[in-house]
């Protein structure tokens, strides 16, 4: 598509939408003259939509005006965006003819009678509101009970669906509270009423061949789906042809239907089968606009960047690398993932751009090597890396295991007498002592510190750095973005001359790829999708019963008694962090006096000094006590092979993720592992949460259940802001839009960056990302 539009120079384009103000108030597009600046793109841009108030629409007036923004619908743009919730189809409703007592079915009628409860101080008993409905085919009675409001809902002259059993009650047919949508108000409803009509909303109930829309209504506006629909025939008769921003190729290529009939047959399919290619191009488009932003965003990091290309050859001459080094020295063989992983990011570290990566893996597959090899090639080009993890325990245990991993490897160092030291690594948290800080900090700016691992006492003002070229950030989740970019700003120093230190983001709560590429699609991927040879599965019990749970603490009795330890993970407490502790102690006093008496048992909960906290957990290590009943402190990381059994209280309360986190606290060495999760919880929502642990260890497996939870809003968080929602498209159905939104974004940037030839694509994605982010995407 070229687009000889003039002063097409990837600015906003104030020159296109100059004759918007025109068609906008003479308000019908077919009577303003065909200017030229749009003939190259013809039809309806949504920007134009978006700047047109729904009352402009001729069949709605202030009242109704007022009843939609009670939806958030304000402009048309938010109208025609306003879609169906679902669709009742009008040619497979069951003829109440032909029903008989004891179907289930739905039914669209009309309200004939309606007799109104008795009210006042002399009425007893539930509430009651009987109507007469009919459909053409026959009748029958409807009964709500204690559901008074039902009476001014359903007025005589009411097109509605009900859905529900049909009884019989002295010998006639009726529905007792049934799910009742609302199909057309009774009589003509007020600026409803001037409109002329296709004819369609006035026909005979149980007419064939209709869809009726279902609309997401509000409690407290007054609309109904059928007014919503009547608006939505006058926007799309009002906007007209669509303006098309993806070309043909693209569209032919997905099998994607054009916008202007995508819009159509959201709102008005004429049969069933039309929905869903109407829904996948839209759905397409908001993945599209998603893509682009983030396709974006990457190049633009890029264009600004300042990367260091870091060296693979040792600092010695004639030497192995220090990665070399670290990798056939390490006290297992790597798996071939971890070896692709390093490999992958080596590459990127020996480029000149930052690395953005991000690495997945389940839990206990390794990420740690392949952190620690991703610092080694920043230091052993005498750069210094940095560690960040989310709490206390996580980041000892990791500055415990990686200087032992780092044992005997050495960097140049002139001012000694053999001309090398051994590299140095560095722990800093918050409870690092005042003096040691001190010299610690004087360590990381003269460059005596290699490595520095520690929490957010990282993205303390203080800690300068000689030369910063590599940053890991554990369990990134824990993490917000402000405070990641804020570890890597450390790496241009105070004076903005130093350079932008190559990332490493990780992340133990897997999600999947096609979700993932929605929330990280500005980072690059890496997973590990192997874990280490010889781990034993772990077996997941649901312990339901009293005598379920006898079994699990007699399993804690006898793993300790064959040398193993335990984990006891206390109930999640609403309200503070004090009272989990308080709640977790009492636990601990329990179990130490009933199921678990003669054992010996730790306490570790969020409250305690970390003094304590350490030496508890440097007991448990080492076997000095048997089992740790604990908060999720020890959710993320903690890493004990000789822990075999964990049983998780209340566990209905914990989410998914969580408890497979908690979970890879376990099955971490070579024997046999367990997990009990104890709750009695028959709720529908636990049923499948709990099952779904107890069926699979995978953690993306279990992904893909949770995202079927929890839906697509909880993945996407923070990182979805503006209107950027995605109100159509879902991660779990539509990954393969997904795939093909990424290849279209990725494609189109690739030859165009500031999108000087996409305009249209241009000013759309400026209607939906927030100015911020829009400055930072299109600043030239
Ligand atoms: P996670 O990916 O959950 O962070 P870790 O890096 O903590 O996993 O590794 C889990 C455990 O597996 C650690 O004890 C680690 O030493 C061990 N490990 C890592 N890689 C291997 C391997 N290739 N073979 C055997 N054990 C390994
Ligand atoms: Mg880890």
């Amino acid at each position: 598509m070229t687009k000889p539009v003039a002063g097409s120079s990837g600015k906003a384009a104030p020159g296109v939408g100059a004759e918007e103000p025109g068609a906008r108030e003479s308000g019908a597009q077919e009577r303003s003259p065909a200017a030229p600046a749009t003939a190259a793109i013809p039809g309806r841009k949504l920007r134009q939509l978006a700047e047109l108030p729904v009352t402009v629409l001729k069949n709605i007036g202030t009242a109704s005006g007022k009843e939609l923004a009670e939806l958030g619908i304000e402009t048309v743009l938010d109208l025609l965006t306003h879609y169906p919730r679902r669709y009742i189809d009008g040619t497979r409703l069951a003829p109440l003819s032909e029903l008989a007592g004891g179907d289930t079915a739905s039914v669209l009628a009309t309200v004939r009678r309606v007799n109104r409860p008795p009210s006042g101080r002399y009425r007893r008993g539930p509430s009651r509101v009987e109507l007469d409905i009919t459909d053409g085919t026959g009748g029958s009675k409807v009964v709500f009970f204690n559901q008074t409001w039902r009476a001014k809902q359903l007025p005589v002259g009411t097109l509605a669906l009900f859905f529900g059993k049909l009884g019989t009650y002295r010998d006639s047919r009726q529905m007792v509270n049934p799910t009742v949508e609302v199909v057309r108000a009774a009589g003509g409803v007020d600026d409803d009423a001037d409109e002329p009509g296709d004819g369609s909303g006035t026909d005979d109930v149980g007419a064939s061949g209709r869809i009726y829309p279902v609309y997401p209504l509000s409690e407290k506006a007054d609309l109904t789906s059928i007014r919503i629909t009547r608006f939505l025939a006058e926007a799309l008769k009002r906007a007209g042809d669509f303006a098309e921003p993806l070309q043909a190729h693209w569209r032919s290529r997905f099998k994607l239907i054009d916008r202007t009939q995508a819009f159509h047959d959201i709102h008005q399919p004429a049969t069933m089968a039309e929905r869903e290619p109407a829904r996948r191009r839209l759905a397409f488009d908001e993945l599209f606009r998603l893509q682009l932003a983030l396709v974006l965003r990457q190049r633009r990091l890029e264009s600004d960047a300042r990367g260091i290309r870091h060296v693979l050859d040792g600092p010695v001459k004639g030497e192995p690398s220090l990665l070399d080094q670290f990798m056939t020295g390490l006290p297992f063989e790597p798996t071939n993932a971890q070896r692709a992983a390093v490999e992958a990011i080596a590459d990127d570290l020996a480029g000149p751009l930052p690395m953005h990566r991000l690495l997945q893996g389940d839990v206990g597959a390794g990420k740690t090597v392949v952190a620690v090899a991703a610092l080694l090639v920043a230091v052993q080009g005498g750069h210094q890396g940095a560690l960040m993890a989310p709490t206390e325990v996580l980041a000892e245990q990791h500055f415990f295991g990686v200087r032992s991993l780092l044992d005997g490897l050495s960097v140049p160092d002139p001012t000694t007498l053999e001309g090398v030291r051994p590299l140095r690594v560095a722990l800093l948290t918050s409870k690092t002592p005042a003096a040691e800080r001190t010299r610690l900090h004087q360590g990381l700016r003269d460059g005596g510190v290699d490595l520095l691992i520690g929490t957010h006492a990282l993205l303390t003002d203080d800690v300068r750095f000689h030369s910063l070229g590599a940053v890991v950030i554990d369990e990134q989740h824990r993490f917000g973005v402000e405070q990641r970019a804020a570890l890597k700003a450390k790496g241009r120093g105070d004076d903005g001359r130093g350079a932008d230190p190559d990332l490493l983001v990780m992340t133990a709560t897997p999600i999947p790829r096609t979700a993932a590429m929605v929330v990280f699609g500005d980072l690059d991927m890496t997973t590990i999708d192997e874990l280490p040879p010889g781990r034993t599965p772990i077996t997941t019990e649901w312990a339901r019963t009293a005598m379920d749970e006898a079994g699990a603490w007699e399993r804690v009795r006898t793993e300790v008694v064959a040398g193993h330890r335990a984990f006891v993970v206390c109930p999640l407490v609403d309200g503070s962090e004090r009272v989990e502790a308080t709640s977790a102690t009492e636990e601990f006093v329990r179990l130490q006096a009933e199921e678990l008496k003669g054992l010996r048992l730790g306490l570790l909960h969020g409250q305690m000094r970390p003094s304590e906290k350490e030496s508890v957990m440097a007991d448990f290590r080492a076997g000095a006590l048997d089992v740790l009943v604990a908060t999720t402190v020890i959710e993320v990381g903690v890493d004990v092979p000789e822990a075999t059994v964990m049983v998780i209280e209340d566990a209905d309360r914990f989410g998914i993720a969580q408890l497979h986190q908690l979970r890879g606290r376990v099955g971490r060495g070579s024997d046999p592992s367990w997990c009990y999760l104890l709750s009695e919880s028959q709720a529908p929502e636990a049923e499948a949460r709990l099952g779904a642990m107890e069926r699979t260890t995978d953690g993306f497996e279990l992904a893909d259940v949770d995202l079927e939870l929890r839906g697509e809003g909880t993945i996407l968080g923070a990182r979805q802001k503006g209107r950027s929602d995605l109100k159509l498209a879902s991660l779990l159905r539509d990954r393969d839009l997904v795939l093909q939104a990424r290849e279209a974004a990725v494609s189109i940037v690739a030859d165009d960056p500031q999108l000087g030839d996409n305009q249209l694509l241009e000013e759309e994605l400026r209607l939906f990302i927030d100015d911020d982010e829009a400055e930072f995407l299109f600043k030239s």
